[in-house]
């Protein structure tokens, strides 16, 4: 008899086992709309064509350090460059943010990408500040549930997207943090193209949210995994979380920082978490990354060098960067492009309701607005996968098969 008999049953990962029903579906005309990752014309996977210029680099390079471990806090370089994409060293304006004391206000870590940032910071947060509770968004990506759960954190939620509107929440959001918020809670924010509803804060609902968070005592925690991705532009992506760096008085948050989306790298686990104080203070910083290091060593050690190497290697080269801002172009524009031809044919078809919020919405998601019955309908009428919330990934259309999906909408909101 097994010690292990007395275990509940999990509940599977939704995008995961949206993905793996499509695989076991025969029928030839099935679309992926579930998982959130790129995909090209033809439906196949896209290593980017910096990723594997740098990929050359390396191997012609054949250090013989590359398959040592690398420190506990990660690759510095690699951190340095991440930091900078981040925070904006090139910012062409006046905004040099990250030069001088600056800098010196973000302690840095490489992480088991986005996923793995997302726990570390959790985990730091937990077990130091304590806070009352974390604010999620209603909706968010699934994980942040998990991640906040297993950290021991107490969860309550925002109300976060307006049905009626297809648009941002901005009245419910500040509505609830400012009656129910308590000093040291934390407040899960998507910097850019929020998962699953493409639809953004405007620049200036940020600046209102960034003043709640001063005046709350609020610890803002961005989540960031589509810089550069959602419009094909880092700064504007980052847009969000450059306001709050510069925030006076100075707020301190937390960034998790993902290379899975906008470099293609998602089985690599390419990462970084970041943590903003308010003051630079050398021991103050040194401490906090003890914490961060003691907290990686006992959990994995370091982050894997694979991927890092690669992102090092484009970040530090002009040229590989500026090819890099190709491709990142060639993915966000032939999302926008899909998004056009699906509204563009939802509204040829005469498609009962209203379709512009998937022009509106950005990013590699649109929440389409079917019911969980039309979901399951559209999945087994029409072998068109997608999560239950009416969330698709637009980057599973393409030319092929968007006309096929717009009239199997069509004929399930019927
Ligand atoms: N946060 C959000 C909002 C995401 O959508 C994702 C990817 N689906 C992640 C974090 C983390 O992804 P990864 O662990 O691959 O970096």
């Amino acid at each position: 008899n097994s010690r292990f008999t007395s275990l509940p049953p999990t509940p599977p990962d939704e995008p995961f086992a949206v993905n793996g029903a499509y695989i076991e579906d025969k029928d030839p005309q099935k679309v992926n709309l579930g998982i959130g990752v790129y995909r090209t014309a033809d439906g196949l996977p896209w290593p980017l064509r910096v990723v594997e210029a740098a990929e050359e680099h390396l191997h012609e390079a054949k250090n013989v350090h590359r398959h040592e471990y690398l420190t506990i806090q990660g690759d510095r370089e690699f951190l340095r460059l991440a930091t900078d994409l981040v925070f904006g060293a090139e910012a062409k304006n006046s905004t040099q943010l990250m030069t001088g004391p600056d800098r010196d206000r973000v302690v840095s870590i490489q992480t088991v990408s986005g996923t793995g940032a997302n726990r570390l910071g959790a985990e730091l947060l937990a077990r130091n500040i304590q806070p009352g509770c974390v604010w999620i968004p209603d909706p968010t990506w699934a994980n942040h549930h998990t991640i906040w759960e297993l950290a021991g954190v107490q969860r309550k939620t925002y109300p976060y997207y307006n049905n009626a509107s297809k648009s941002f929440d901005f009245e419910g959001t500040v509505r609830t943090l400012s009656k129910s918020a308590k000093k040291n809670d934390v407040i899960i924010l998507h910097a850019c193209a929020h998962n699953p509803t493409g639809a953004d804060p405007t620049q200036e609902q940020w600046k209102v949210l960034s003043e709640l968070c001063k005046e709350k005592g609020l610890i803002p925690f961005f989540d960031l995994a589509y810089q550069g991705f959602a419009s094909g532009n880092l700064e504007q992506d980052a847009w969000s979380i450059r306001h709050f760096f510069r925030c006076e008085p100075k707020l301190e948050f937390c960034v998790a920082q993902s290379f899975s989306k906008n470099f293609g790298l998602y089985g690599q686990r390419v990462g970084a978490l970041h943590v903003v104080t308010s003051t630079v203070n050398h021991q103050t910083s040194q401490n906090l990354l003890g914490t961060l290091c003691h907290l990686v060593r006992g959990e994995y050690s370091m982050a894997p060098r694979g991927g890092s190497e690669i992102v090092r290697t484009v970040l530090g080269d002009k040229g590989l960067k500026n090819k890099w801002f190709d491709d990142l172009m060639t993915m966000s524009q032939r999302i926008q492009q899909m998004r056009q031809a699906l509204y563009d044919e939802l509204i040829r078809l005469k498609t009962l309701g209203k379709w512009d919020h998937i022009l509106k919405q950005i990013g590699m998601f649109t929440y389409l607005g079917l019911s969980e019955t039309q979901v399951m309908k559209i999945r087994s009428r029409h072998h068109i996968y997608m999560l239950k919330s009416g969330r698709i990934s637009i980057s599973g259309l393409n030319e092929s098969n968007v006309k096929y999906v717009a009239q199997s909408i069509d004929d399930v909101v019927r």
